[in-house]
């Protein structure tokens, strides 16, 4: 089995994946301080970059490669792309979002709808594979980024305490891995993925 390229969106066989665009560029930028708040102005929230398919879109930076994702993209279909969360808030947090740029679940197309249940129950059981969580919690808020995006974040063995009140403390960053574990975590569920 050969190791898939982190740069190169894979395709689950609903189509080509779209290579197009310019390369991959760093998260990283002069004076950011690491870690920040995932919002703007934080280092996680990058200069616009004038070409995304909504101007000024870190979800459509990410899915173009504009921006290079921790670990590479996880999955890259022509409808869902999956990568490792930015800031870190946890080893193996993932965020599912369409490529196109789609603020609503209501405003996906049928293609995009239908290919969600498929990437979706794909991605988790290859999280659950490689991490080995109590649970993976599944939610949208849409709140900093109207780039449509599901959070799939595990809770592993020891986080507590659980539901509404973890998530909370996990936005705290009281979970945060460094880059490269989350590199490591985006690496593994992809290999898992076959
Ligand atoms: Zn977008």
């Amino acid at each position: 089995m050969t190791t898939p390229d982190p740069t190169t969106p894979v395709s689950l066989g609903t189509g080509p994946a779209d290579t197009s665009g310019p390369g991959p560029v760093g998260l990283a930028g002069p004076g950011r301080a690491f870690p920040g708040p995932a919002g703007p102005g934080s280092r996680w929230w990058p200069d616009r970059r004038g070409s995304a398919d909504a101007p000024g879109c870190l979800a459509c930076d990410v899915n173009n490669l504009r921006v290079a994702p921790l670990g590479g993209l996880i999955i890259a279909t022509d409808t869902w792309v999956a990568d490792h969360c930015i800031p870190p808030m946890a080893r193996g947090y993932v965020i599912l979002k369409p490529r196109r740029h789609v603020t609503a679940v209501a405003d996906l197309s049928p293609a995009e709808a239908g290919d969600f249940g498929v990437v979706a129950q794909r991605l988790m059981a290859a999280m659950r594979t490689v991490l080995a969580p109590a649970r993976i919690y599944r939610f949208d808020f849409g709140e900093s980024l109207d780039h449509l995006h599901f959070h799939l974040m595990p809770r592993h063995p020891g986080m507590s305490p659980t539901g509404a009140a973890l998530i909370e403390r996990v936005f705290a960053h009281e979970w945060l891995v460094t880059e490269s574990e989350a590199a490591d975590a985006a690496r593994r569920i992809r290999e898992a993925l076959g």
